[in-house]
């Protein structure tokens, strides 16, 4: 094999770039070939997306500051010859780096396998036959076919191009699709010159081809300005940074206040060694270091639980953005319906002809009984020209029906009522296409025929009626006059407000093949067409609707079908639908436009015949009144607007890959349903989060108000520096992971969205975290007090007490972050079975420091009796007590956790 890494494939012919690549178009590589190359070659991808290596991450564990004072720590008591003082921190530091570094290792692979998960196929051909393979798997020699709404997964030298055309903005900030071509250009032709080639990252606008993979990878031109690209760097979500700035700014205040314990120990005559090692070790206990990477598991697990509901979510950042979305924008076709088409209705000129269906038989009914499609010329008409004017195809063998759902029903008609499409092509034979338009509304078929041309035209009635000067009658056809026009568009206007789609279909028969399609046509009649409601539009709906988030419907369709649609969604507010259409938004354009025409565009419940440049326009004004946009799409002219949109979305199974590309989430089941069940996740998993920072900060800030105070007061020390530490691992870690996997509470569609400028911990939570904290504090040193002087037992027995009430009062101080108004037993924290998982492992492991023998000598931890085990048993409620009065009785603004 000659080398394949070919930089001059664009100026070389294509048989001698198969030659090279030492393939043959027509069969591609076999599957030897393949593995051969894969090795050679390494997978198709570019450096930034391999996965980051173990031990990477477990270096970063050593970066932290927590390991710098733990290790201080240790060095400390071996200085003073505390060895198994010293020996236990060096084990709590490797404790500590084992959870970081698990738990960022789970977080990354997670990550990762996300990220697998919305990679691109591409379709090759290998072995004679076309197969769909993972991008990653391409080698150089493969054959890859190309059509509009791909994106190329590597550099290709085409070899066949039918109109294609490509939108190559990522590699040459070009935003014009450039032309392609077979034809090698000249050898030093510059980047965007080289039309004789399809680059990876590049997308397909228009056409279709077929290209020989020429480099892969790095190798490619993608690779070689990756370092600019920078394609697949994960960022960091905003709620990940600002949990790291909220980290900082406690990590200084922390520190500041264990230089003040320590002096204020000092002073009062405490040793300073002891003093220096609580200091550290309040210091330790109380740095939320983790809080980043906790918060990335979460969001992490949150993207699982959307993956399984269908949604993929290609960034953390979206998870957070979902939560706070305001207003949906959603298609109609395929979204709010199933995108299953079936041919209810003709209109004929004569008649209204319903289809009734039994099996594969047909009838045509029409008021005055039935009619037979080859006796009726006017039903003969329409579904002749519903069946030439088509690009799908019908279902063969083993394979689907192919192609748009609305042509194939009206494919599946002609072929039942005897218009087969292969034998109507040998009568009219066609020569040309005009594709659908999105502009004109309309699409046109050239064919030959015995006499002459015949020219088969579909579109949406308005566009179809405005170009027809004929109309075809029982008795021939007429001219269609004013009148006439006007019943036609009643007519189209009460089949539109039953639900039903509609198509108008119009034929000339001349001379010629290259005349205007559009002009002097005859209207043979109009096609009606039924797209059920999905099933579980319904319920998605009142669900966004209860969760204050407003769902609007864009179509491409006609106002009175939209509107029909729409209501049989629930859409609307108070029962009232308010339908605009796309033009309507034209007047916007002008700046300053009249304020009114705003609100009323922003109280639109539907926009009907919306062309893609204008849900650009829609997306962008609700973002600059305010609201969080989430928008779904499927077309490459959609790209833009899902970029737009604070939240993309893309169909899975409709969906181009160019639009997927621009989308922040794909759903696999196209369904709006899935928009809504991964906004609730979005939302639960900022309240996890949210949880587990009251729940992490409360314990925190009550083991250094403890020590703080004590010292303060002049008490004896009720906490030891390696309890301090014990604690530190044990009761908070656990409980705090489990709220961040809770599945949440039906509640949380039932509030309104979050308002996306809100910081995770507000004022009204940080006075939570400092009640909850405060309670904590005051319920420990109660018990120690009363222990010394209650019970008169010896310090280091009371010591016992303080630290049992502590570590059990923040095992309760879970149940005291539910949802308020939440049930007291019942609840979403109750449900968790991770909560309960975790208070049975701290408990275990606050056991075991009792009767694992060594334990409570290292940790001076006496049995301190009976009576002070229920004086710490008894304490340690008093805060969960606390809790739940503030939540039963409190402003419901402190405990929104
Ligand atoms: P949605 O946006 O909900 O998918 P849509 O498919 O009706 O609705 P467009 O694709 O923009 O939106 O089509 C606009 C109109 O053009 C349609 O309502 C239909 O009347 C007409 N139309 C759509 N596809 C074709 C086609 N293949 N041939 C002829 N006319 C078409």
């Amino acid at each position: 094999m000659s080398d394949i890494g070919q930089n001059d494939a664009f100026a070389t012919p294509v048989d001698m770039v198969a030659k090279t690549q030492n393939v043959d178009p027509v069969s591609g590589l076999d599957q030897h070939d393949v593995l051969k190359r894969r090795d050679r070659y390494g997978p198709n991808q570019l450096h930034a997306t391999e996965k980051q290596s173990a031990l990477v991450i477990f270096a970063n564990q050593f970066k932290g500051m927590i390991v710098w004072l733990l290790a201080f720590a240790a060095g400390l008591s071996f200085y003073y010859r505390d060895i198994a003082e010293g020996i236990a921190i060096v084990v709590v530091l490797a404790i500590n780096a084992a959870i970081g570094f698990f738990t960022e290792l789970r977080a990354a692979r997670s990550m990762e396998a996300l990220a697998r998960m919305s990679e691109f196929t591409t379709r090759v051909r290998r072995g004679g036959t076309v197969l769909s393979v993972d991008a990653h798997e391409l080698v150089p020699g493969d054959i890859v076919l190309l059509e509009a709404g791909d994106v190329v997964t590597a550099d290709l030298r085409l070899a066949q191009a039918s109109n294609l055309q490509c939108d190559e903005s990522v590699l040459t900030g070009e935003s014009v699709p450039v032309a392609k071509q077979v034809d090698p250009v000249a050898p030093n032709s510059a980047i965007g010159d080289r039309k004789s080639m399809a680059f990876k990252g590049t997308a397909i606008t228009q056409g279709a081809g077929e290209g020989i993979v020429t480099s892969t990878g790095m190798a490619t031109e993608l690779g070689r300005i990756n370092h600019l690209v920078q394609t697949a760097e994960s960022v960091a979500s905003p709620l990940e940074l600002r949990l790291d700035r909220l980290g900082h700014r406690l990590v200084w205040l922390t520190l500041a206040l264990a230089v003040l314990v320590i002096g204020a120990g000092i002073f009062r005559g405490h040793e300073v060694a002891a003093m220096i090692e609580t200091g550290v070790a309040l210091a330790v206990a109380a740095v939320p270091e983790g809080l980043p990477v906790v918060a990335t598991l979460c969001l992490a697990r949150g993207m699982w639980r959307m993956a399984a509901r269908n949604a993929i979510i290609s960034n953390l950042a979206s998870v957070e953005t979902l939560g706070a979305t305001t207003v949906i924008l959603t298609d109609k076709t395929g979204t709010m319906t199933e995108n299953r088409m079936s041919v209810v209705r003709y209109l004929t000129s004569g008649a209204d002809i319903v289809i009734n269906r039994t099996g594969k038989s047909l009838q045509f009914e029409t008021g005055a009984g039935e009619t037979d499609p080859q006796a009726d010329p006017q039903l003969g008409a329409v579904l002749r020209i519903g069946a030439l004017c088509n690009n799908a195809a019908l279902e063969q063998g083993n394979q689907g029906p192919l192609g748009d759902p609305m042509e194939v029903a009206l494919l599946q008609v002609a072929r039942d009522a005897g218009q087969g499409r292969d034998a109507l092509q040998q009568t009219y034979e066609e020569v040309r296409e005009h594709a659908f338009d999105q502009d004109t509304k309309m699409m046109a078929t050239v064919h030959r025929d015995k006499d002459g041309v015949f020219y088969a035209v579909k579109g949406a009635p308005e566009a179809v009626l405005k170009v027809c000067t004929r109309v075809l009658e029982p008795d021939g056809a007429r001219d269609l006059d004013a009148a006439t026009r006007a019943q036609w568009q009643e007519r189209s206007r009460g089949a539109a407000s039953d639900g039903l789609r509609l198509l108008a279909l119009a034929q000339k028969q001349t001379e010629r093949e290259d005349i205007p399609p559009y002009e002097g046509l005859t209207l043979a009649g109009m096609v009606c067409l039924r797209d059920p409601l999905r099933a579980d539009v319904g319920a998605a709906i009142a669900a966004a609707q209860a969760a204050g988030v407003r769902v609007v419907m864009l179509t491409g369709d006609h106002a009175d079908t939209a509107a029909a649609i729409a209501r049989g969604a629930g859409l609307g507010q108070g029962g009232q639908l308010t339908v605009m259409e796309g033009g309507d938004l034209d007047a916007l354009a002008c700046e300053g436009s009249d304020r009114s025409l705003q609100d009323r565009i922003l109280s639109a419940d539907v926009f009907a015949r919306v062309a893609p440049a204008t849900k650009l326009k829609l997306a962008a004004l609700y973002q600059q009144n305010g609201h969080i946009v989430a928008m779904t799409g499927d077309g490459v002219n959609d790209a833009p607007a899902l970029k737009q949109a604070d939240i993309g979305i893309a169909m899975g199974q409709r969906g181009t890959e160019v639009a997927r590309e621009a989308a922040d989430m794909v759903l696999k089941d196209d369904s709006v349903g899935t928009i809504i069940a991964a906004m609730r996740q979005g939302r639960v998993i900022f309240d996890n989060i949210r949880k587990f920072v009251v729940y992490l900060m409360s314990c925190n800030v009550s083991e250094v108000l403890i020590v703080g105070l004590a010292v303060g007061a002049g008490l004896p020390m009720p906490l030891l520096p390696l309890q301090i530490l014990f604690l530190n691992l044990v009761t908070d870690v656990f409980p705090a992971f489990a709220l961040g996997f809770g599945a949440g509470d039906e509640r949380v569609m039932r509030q309104p969205p979050r308002d996306p400028t809100e910081q995770i911990i507000d004022r009204s939570r940080w006075i939570l975290i400092g009640i909850l904290g405060g309670a904590i504090t005051a319920s420990t040193l109660a018990a120690f007090s009363l222990a010394l002087h209650w019970l008169v037992l010896p310090t280091e027995a009371a010591v016992t007490v303080a630290f049992l009430t502590l570590a059990l009062a923040q095992l309760w101080n879970v149940f005291n972050v539910r949802m308020p108004g939440s049930g007291l037993i019942v609840n979403e924290v109750t449900r968790n079975l991770w909560v309960w998982g975790a208070l049975v492992l701290c408990a275990g492991l606050i056991a075991a420091v009792f009767w694992v023998p060594g334990l409570s000598e290292l940790l001076k931890l006496p049995d301190p009796g009976r009576a002070g085990l229920l004086l710490a048993l008894g304490g340690s409620l008093g805060p969960l007590v606390i809790g739940q009065a503030i939540l039963r009785f409190g402003p419901s603004r402190w405990s929104g956790v």
